[in-house]
Order: structure tokens, then sequence, then C-alpha cells
């Protein structure tokens, strides 16, 4: 037990005592992990009783919305009664000597509060009850905001303070109100945290809800539009239909643009890289875009440099979705002059397939002000207020795209002079090129006469007839029979009497869900018995997982009848039987390539994959195509052979459709070639 008014040298060591006590609570205050702050807060009040041999150390913690202090923490030697639960809400102004002195930040002293000036009886009348019988309260203060104060009370005898104590004291309260301000700022900013989590969270749900609901019927829109298109003979009825389809997949890419945004919040973008030809993504962005800028008076222009390789891969689908809102801006807000879109690929080195893609859309229109050149990428901003009702738009494109290039791995920069014009530029780097050609986007005319299956029955289970319906329709002219069921129950009732050979399954009906009918159907036939395809107008990824686990394949609503053709055969059996040209040998080509080309190759060919062609040639095998292609891609591109493109296409096509045929028209193609390459060098001598 300390003595503070004895000799000054006890007293120095009891303040040496203080200084160290505070100065070890300190950090372990400024250490502590949100969680643990209030255990920290007490072990200091804890330390501070047992050295100051009070009775009782207590922190009030200030409430400015109603005025009123609340005992927070509360600290008793052994055989002394806590006062915690009494003194919560306690108005502050029912000691008003208090919080005269705490404003200035003084503190009180009270000696013997048997000995208290009458006029300040209510303080009695508080403190008697509790037995105190000294107290020393001292506020705490971060800053200028008052935090609350800490108080000592002596229930035992009386306990006399000296003013260096008091001060140090002042120190300690400092350092416990920081701790509970930071503590209280944590707080507030996980509170706010979280909410704004789950109101993002609640928008998503809303979004991928709404998606969901105008995905199925434009199924029907589109799908029986489909139909009508291949089935009328009359020009103009087709041209109506085509209107009719592609202003359908617009209104869906305007879902999917509202969706995005939600996405990419939601950290749940995918990018999925694919095969792109280049000049046909600029032709359809400037196609969409010619007539708008035709009627504004404004000129079009699209350059690219002549080296760009005819294939990159990337993500087709923003990248459109990237151009469409940056040239959709560029004619926006360009009232004369140019619209220039540039094209510019740069090879990282020269054996390299990898290439930074530069894309700069340019305009001489309103331009952007200086101060707000950042502020245009944030959500709903756009540069005037007025700017909606006089240009359109809700200010999401740029918000969306910036996001997507970086999602890309990418960078969108922007130049602007007011009333000259802004040049948006976005640069994808390590973007590869490819020889794969991709397929040719005449999505909506069937390619029928390709795929003849087999006799099979396909059952539909979807609680909306129209999806039956069109899927029927789809089927009509093939020789698969299709039942349906309009949910789960009657499937799992059809299956027993009529075992369908594939199952097309809605994921949304009422009931029981598609994810349940099929846990059900694989408790009944083993899962590779009988393919379950997901047959689904969701979107968002999450859903994706599940999919792939329960499912052999999915069909995303709205859906083609090419799309519906190619996922069903791969489950049901098939021929492929259109009749194909054989295609041409280049001879001209061949005659143009040089003595150290065709010998190169030759040498190379027999040395190292001659064998492997003779293997590949006797059996349509995936592994042995693909290994043979792999190799001899490499050859055909050490010696710049680029007559074998189309070959080395329509190999890599006859994999990915199981297309016999086209495997061995290739395979004739190539001897041709080979033996070609053999006479040009002959030639040479
Ligand atoms: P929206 O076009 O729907 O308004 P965006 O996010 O695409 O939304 O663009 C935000 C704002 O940035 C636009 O409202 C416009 O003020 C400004 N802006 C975008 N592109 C251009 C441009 N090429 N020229 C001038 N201003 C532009």
């Amino acid at each position: 037990m300390q003595n503070f008014n004895s000799e000054s040298g006890q007293k120095l060591q009891s303040l040496n005592e203080l200084h160290t006590l505070i100065l070890n609570f300190s950090s372990l205050l400024i250490q502590s992990p949100m969680d643990l702050i209030p255990e920290a807060i007490q072990t200091t009040l804890e330390r501070l009783g047992q050295y100051a041999a009070v009775d009782r150390v207590y922190i009030f913690e200030y409430n400015i919305d109603d005025d009123t202090v609340d005992n927070t923490y509360e600290w008793c030697s052994s055989d002394t009664t806590p006062e915690i639960k009494n003194l919560q809400g306690i108005p502050f102004e029912a000691v008003p000597r208090w919080q005269d002195k705490f404003r200035n930040k003084e503190f009180v002293y009270i000696p013997k509060v048997s000995e208290i000036d009458p006029q300040y009886h209510v303080e009695k009348e508080i403190l008697d009850p509790q037995g105190i019988i000294s107290l020393l309260a001292i506020p705490m203060f971060y800053g200028e905001t008052f935090i609350g104060f800490i108080g000592f009370d002596a229930v035992k005898e009386e306990r006399l303070w000296s003013e260096e104590h008091i001060n140090l004291l002042r120190l300690a309260g400092e350092i416990i109100a920081g701790t509970i301000y930071r503590n209280r700022y944590e707080t507030e900013i996980l509170e706010a945290r979280k909410i704004a989590e789950d109101a993002n969270r609640a928008k998503s749900e809303f979004l991928a809800n709404m998606s969901h609901e105008i995905r199925t019927p434009m199924n029907a829109i589109l799908g029986f539009s489909e139909i009508l298109l291949n089935t009328v003979h009359d020009d103009t009825n087709k041209s109506y239909l085509q209107a009719v389809l592609k202003s359908g997949r617009t209104l869906l890419s305007l879902i999917n643009d509202i969706l995005d945004l939600s996405k990419i919040e939601a950290g749940q973008m995918v990018i999925k890289p694919e095969a792109v030809r280049i000049q046909t993504v600029f032709d359809e962005i400037e196609q969409l875009f010619r007539v708008k800028a035709d009627e504004k008076g404004l000129a079009y222009r699209y350059n690219c440099n002549m080296d760009m390789p005819e294939v990159l891969i990337l993500d087709d689908v923003r990248l459109r979705q990237i151009l469409f809102n940056l040239v959709g801006n560029a004619i926006k807000f360009t009232n004369n002059g140019l619209i220039e879109v540039t094209a510019e690929s740069n090879r990282k080195s020269e054996n390299d397939k990898l290439y930074d893609l530069k894309i700069r859309v340019c305009d001489t229109g309103i331009g952007i002000p200086e101060d707000q050149k950042e502020l245009i990428f944030k959500a709903f901003y756009q540069v005037e207020a007025d700017s909606a009702r006089k240009y359109g738009g809700i200010g999401l494109g740029l918000s969306i795209t910036k996001k997507l290039v970086n999602f890309m791995g990418g960078e969108l920069f922007h130049e602007s002079n007011n009333d000259k014009g802004t040049c948006f530029t976005i640069v994808l780097p390590n973007i590869e090129s490819s020889d794969q050609i991709p397929d040719s986007e005449s999505a909506f005319i069937w390619d029928d006469e390709l795929m003849h299956f087999d006799e099979a029955l396909v059952m539909v289970v979807d609680d909306i007839r129209y999806n039956r319906e069109l899927i029927k329709s789809f089927l009509a002219s093939s020789s698969l029979q299709v039942i349906e069921a309009s949910d789960g129950i009657e499937c799992l009732e059809l299956v027993k009497v009529h075992k369908p050979d594939l199952i097309l399954m809605d994921l949304r009906m009422p009931g029981i869900s598609g994810y349940e009918t099929t846990r059900r159907l694989h408790k009944i036939f083993k899962k590779k018995e009988l393919p379950v395809v997901a047959f689904t107008a969701s979107s968002m990824k999450h859903d994706e997982g599940l999919i792939h686990e329960l499912f052999h394949d999915y069909l995303r609503k709205p859906v083609g009848r090419n799309e519906l053709m190619r996922c069903l055969a791969k489950f049901l059996s098939h021929r492929v039987s259109k009749q194909m040209a054989e295609p041409e040998v280049d001879s001209q080509r061949i005659k143009a390539l040089s003595k150290e080309q065709c010998s190169g190759f030759i040498y190379y060919f027999d040395k190292s994959l001659k064998n492997d062609f003779e293997a590949m040639k006797s059996a349509f095998d995936a592994e042995l195509l693909q290994n043979f292609l792999n190799q001899f891609v490499e050859l055909v591109k050490q010696f710049s052979m680029t007559q074998f493109d189309t070959n080395v296409a329509g190999f890599k096509k006859a994999l990915e459709t199981f297309d016999f045929e086209l495997f061995e028209i290739n395979v004739r193609q190539m001897e041709k070639h080979i033996s070609e390459i053999r006479k040009n060098l002959e030639s040479y001598g």
C-alpha cells in the first residue's frame, strides 16, 4: 500500500511506479485487437485500483444524444459492492458542478464526502448510499471530444491525492479515452461495412432475380422467332424476324449490362477468353453505330495496323461491351466532326505469340471538363446535371467499362479538351494470338443438314409451357421424341414408365426444384446412365458451381436451336452428314515458298512428325490428333507456312464436333499439301 503524503523520496518512488504502470497499460491498450479492448480496459482499471489502493475504479462514458452518462467499466476491491448496474443513463445535469468542471477539462476531487458544501447536497445524496468516503473523478477527452470520466472511490478510509498523481492519472484517462474512441470508431466502420455489404448483396440478388425473370419469357420470344425465321420463305418476313431477333439480343445485352455492375461489385465477374476474329468485332461495332453516326452527319473511321493477328484470345462479349460503351458515348457526345476507332497490336518479342493490344476511341465532341475527368468513372455520374435529359443514358457505361478493362488485366486512359474532343485508350497487355479460326456467327440460321440423331427420347422438365413447346418445335424435324413434365414430381413419375435418354431440366420450378429433382434422379439412375442437362435462365456464378457438380451440362435460356443440337450431340448418338466440298490445294501459294522454307519444313517433318502423322491418320483418336497438331503448328509457324492454317482449323473443328468426315477431308488435304511442297522442293533442284 502506498502512502502519498509521506516523505518526498517515497512520493518519487510512487510516482515512478505509476509512470511504469501507465507505460505498460498504454502498450496493452494500443496493441489490443478490437475484440479484446474491453478486457484490456478492465485489466487497466484493476491495476490502477491496486496501485492506488482505492476500492473502486470506474469509467463513465458520455452519450451526447441524450446528455447522460453510463457506467461502462468498473473494478472493485474484494469486499466492495459493485455499483455499475445502478449507474446507467444518469442525466449529466444531475451534477451541475461536475458538468461545468469537466467541460473546462478540470477534475473533481472530494477528500471527504461527509464535508461536501451544502450547496452541492445532490452530490452527497448520490455518493453517500454508495458508501464513498473520498472521490477523485478526472474527465477523459479525445482531442476536443468529451468521452466521459474515470473515477477513483475510497470506501474504507479517506484517500488523499497529490497534484502530481492527479496529473499522471489524467494522462492515464487520456490513453483510455483514445482506446474507447478507437473502439467506437472501428465498431462503427465495421457496422457500416456490414450494412453496405448486406445492401449490395440484396441488390445483386434482386438484379439476378430480375435477370432470371426477363430471360424466361425471352426464351420463348427468341426461340419461336428463330423457328419462324427458318420456316418462312418470304424475304420481307424474314427481315422482320431478323430484326426481332437482333433487338431481342440487344435487350438481353442491356439486361446483362445492369447485372454486370452488381456482379463486378460482388466480385463474381468471370472473364471467358476465347478465340476472337478481331476484324469481325470492329466491323460489327461499326455496323451497329454507322446509322447513328450518319444521322448526326459524323464521319466514322476505323484503322488497324497491317500485321494485327487475325485471331486473338479475348473475352469477346466483354470486348464488345467495352467498345459499345466507348463508341456509343463518342457518338452521343459529338455534334460534328469525326469518330475514329484505332486498333494497334504490338508484339512482345519476335518469337512470341503475345501482343499488347491498344484500342483508341476518339471523337471531336464536347469534351470533358478537367475537374470532372475522374468523376465520370463513378457509377451514375454524368458531367451535366441535365445530361440524362439532353443525351440520355444513366451514367453507368464508363464505370462498367473501366471495371471490365481492369478485370481483363488492362488499363483505361483518357485525354480530353473542352470543345475539342475526347480520346479513350484501352491497353490490354499480353494478349495471345491464335491459329484457331472461330466459328462464324450465323447463330440464327440452322446448320440443319449436319446433324442426324438416332431415335431417342428427350424429356423436357419445365413449368412454363412455352419453354417445353419451344424445345418440341426445335426438335420436330429430328428423330428425337419429346415427352414433357411440368414439374419435378411429374418428372420423377414419368421416368419410371418411359426411361428417357436425356433430360432437360429447368432449375426454378414450383414444388421441388430442378436441383432436388436431379438429386433424386441420381438415386434412381446412376449419374452416367442418364444425362441431365440444366436448362436455366440463371446468370449468377454461384449457381454455376452447383450446376457443374450435379448436371452433365447446361444450356442457358434463351437457347437457340444450333446450341441445343450441339449440346444434345454430346450425349445422344448421331451422325454428321453434310456433303462437304473437298478443300482445294493452294498450289499457287506453295509455289511461292522459298527453297529454304520447303527444305526446312520437309526435313523436320520427315525427321520428327512423319510417324505421328501416319499414326494419327489411321485412327480418329483425340489424343493422337491433338499431340500431332501441337507439334505441327509449331513447325508451320517456324517456316511461316500459312497455307496450313485452314487445314489446322479444320482438324480442330473435327475434334470439337467429333466429325469423322471432316477429319478425313483434312487428312487428305494435308497429304496433298505436303506432297506439293515436296514437288516444289524437287523443282528447285
Ligand atoms: P452515360 O453515357 O450513360 O451518361 P457513362 O458512364 O458512359 O454514362 O458516362 C458518364 C459521363 O461521362 C457522361 O454522362 C458524360 O458526361 C461523360 N462522357 C463520357 N464519354 C464522353 C465523351 N466521349 N465525350 C464527352 N463526355 C463524355
